[in-house]
């Protein structure tokens, strides 16, 4: 018996070991690795360069009789991929679930996972192969919309790695946690109603908790700006781009015998002289550019005030009616933003007569977040963030802020009257400790509701900003009295100028730009907008394959409408499995040719069989 070693994530966030190197034999590899850390018999699958001569020898001493299949199968891999294929799978005419996949050699890779979230409009594909044989997954960032299935394919068999910069790598740790104490809640709050309606069966969450943590055992954290070889043909960088604690663009290059490439995909793009971050650096050359689009319509210019000044007169104003300042505000990201802004107004003493006014960060994971980001100062902050860090001054920290996590905390927060500001999650009012802040400050007229961040159709937030009267929160109608506000002036999204100033940095234009994340019209407009201005882009629908190496298209889609039933689907655990199921079965037979025709014969009569019980 042989420990599995690979990717192994120790409690404390260092690695064990990688994947070993066996001496004489070229790169072997454990067999499947199972959870990592379990012990595992010492069978080897020979990696592709092992010598001819050694291989064949191996056959016949000792790998005799042994794990025949999944040896074939190498064989077969072997022969058969010998693309550089590029597919796109989400976050297509969409701005949420990015995901995209590339297979090279017979390697499978994704970058990004995301999941889908707020309205959805086209059908999404499914991976062309099973969870179980995807590799790695790049990761551009921690933000849900590119992380959030991760344990999801966990579930479903990955047991590859995942590669994100170091500051990703803690926060998908905590993010990844908390999304999946989200699908358990919302699970058994499906679960209750449907006991309520009397329907039957049962939802089970998206993914558990249990999920969550085995995934981030796979999570590898690597740095910016270095090029690593990730496995025999693919190296890849990692380059700041300002959109979030440890964002960025990946450069990956492929490579097949004299055929080099290279893919960019930029991941979200920040926006400039944002706090804290660094903005978003430009990679020079690439072959073929993956883009998002999300603001490809608009300027921020145009809204844009100073958002320290606009703060300062909302506290001073709120204070002066003795009310709340409530900050309904994203967890990761805007939250560090806000009390970058509120030290700021604290340091300068912008509030003179309101000095020691106290500030509460309501939320675990927004005090974890914060943590995280103390953590990764000196690599991740802009100059001028680090320039207060040298002179001895946290750029997100002051006297009076008190991180609560103790749900006592959270309470002692509403008993008290005295004017403060609370900060809160989510972001959109519709989850976590904000309804309860709401609940005790809505109606109160001296208190003000700030947003700060994007509120999506359907949420509370959006009600309230659109003038409700009345809102409901945990099942009681509270009047809306306080004032309500919003800071315009805050965006972690580059907007049109911003994504073409990245886009021109390439010295030489690329061969092909693929515009993504972005609504269904803006993709389309901007990949106008970049063919007008010299380059060759298109926005792809979900399910369009492009080959690396010639720069054809082997199959370009329409966008397909999401009918009500696949609405359904996306949330359908037990329609997913059987999905992944039948992908297991299309596996099977393409590897079933070499039986012989008896068996393939009783194969097929059982699989009719079981096509006709179920033909409805
Ligand atoms: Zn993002």
């Amino acid at each position: 018996m042989a420990e599995c070693r690979r990717w192994l994530r120790a409690p404390d966030g260092f690695f064990c070991g990688m994947p070993r190197v066996a001496q004489g034999l070229g790169r072997v590899f454990l067999a499947e690795c199972g959870r990592p850390g379990t012990k595992l018999p010492a069978v080897v699958i020979v990696h592709k360069d092992v010598h001819k001569d050694k291989h064949k020898g191996m056959h016949k001493d000792k790998h005799k009789g042994m794990h025949k299949d999944v040896h074939k199968g190498v064989h077969k891999d072997h022969a058969r991929r010998l693309t550089m294929e590029l597919q796109f799978i989400g976050a297509d005419h969409e701005v949420t679930g990015s995901c995209h996949y590339i297979q090279t050699g017979s390697k499978n890779i994704l970058i990004d996972c995301g999941m889908r979230q707020g309205s959805i409009t086209y059908e999404n594909v499914t991976l062309p192969v099973s969870a179980s044989k995807i590799d790695f997954v790049i990761v551009t960032h921690a933000h849900i919309d590119h992380t959030g299935m991760l344990p999801k394919l966990y579930k479903e068999g990955f047991r590859g790695q995942v590669v994100a910069t170091e500051a990703t790598a803690d926060l998908c740790d905590i993010m990844l946690r908390d999304s999946a104490h989200i699908q358990t809640m919302e699970a058994e709050w499906k679960n209750k109603k449907g006991v309520r309606n009397g329907s039957e069966g049962s939802v089970e969450p998206i993914y558990t908790m249990e999920d969550a943590m085995n995934l981030i055992r796979l999570i590898a954290p690597y740095s910016y700006n270095k090029i690593y070889t990730l496995c025999d043909g693919v190296r890849f960088r990692f380059t700041d781009i300002g959109h979030l604690l440890g964002s960025a663009s990946v450069e990956i290059w492929l490579t097949e015998g004299r055929t080099e490439k290279k893919i960019v995909f930029s991941g979200d793009i920040g926006n400039k002289d944002q706090p804290l971050l660094k903005d978003p650096i430009k990679t020079d050359e690439a072959d073929y550019v993956v883009m998002e689009s999300t603001y490809g319509d608009r300027e921020h210019e145009l809204e844009r005030g100073d958002p320290i000044e606009e703060l300062a007169d909302i506290l001073r104003d709120t204070f002066a009616r003795g009310g709340n300042v409530v900050i309904p505000s994203f967890a990761v990201g805007r939250t560090q933003v806000m009390l970058y802004y509120l030290r700021h107004i604290k340091q300068n003493n912008l509030l003179p007569e309101y000095k020691n006014f106290p500030v509460y960060v309501d939320s675990p994971l927004a005090a974890s977040a914060t943590e995280i980001f103390v953590e990764n100062e000196e690599i991740c902050y802009d100059d001028e963030a680090l320039a207060l860090l040298h002179q001895g001054i946290n750029p997100i920290t002051f006297p009076g802020l008190q991180l609560t996590i103790a749900a006592e905390e959270s309470k002692a927060i509403l008993e008290d009257y005295n004017p403060k500001v609370i900060i809160s999650a989510s972001g959109m009012c519709d989850a976590g400790r904000i309804k309860h802040h709401l609940k005790h400050n809505l109606w109160r007229p001296e208190c003000t509701i700030l947003f700060v961040g994007y509120q999506s159709a359907g949420t509370p937030g959006r009600r309230i900003l659109d003038g409700a009267e009345e809102i409901k929160i945990f099942g009681e109608e509270v009047a809306v009295r306080a004032k309500i506000e919003s800071m315009k002036s805050l965006s972690g999204h580059a907007d049109r100028t911003g994504l073409l100033d990245w886009i021109d940095g390439f010295k030489t234009k690329p061969r092909q730009v693929f515009v993504v994340h972005g609504d269904d019209k803006v993709t389309t407009e901007f990949a106008e907008l970049l063919n007008d201005r010299g380059y060759t882009a298109m926005a792809p629908f979900s399910g369009t394959r492009y080959d690396l190496a010639t720069g054809k298209f082997i199959e370009i889609t329409k966008g397909v409408a999401v009918s009500r039933e696949a609405k359904a689907r996306i949330v359908s655990d037990s329609y997913t499995k059987l999905k992944l199921s039948t992908k297991k079965l299309e596996e099977l037979v393409a590897n079933s040719t070499g039986l012989p025709n008896k068996d393939l014969d009783k194969f097929t009569a059982e699989l009719e069989k079981l096509i006709e019980k179920y033909r409805r």
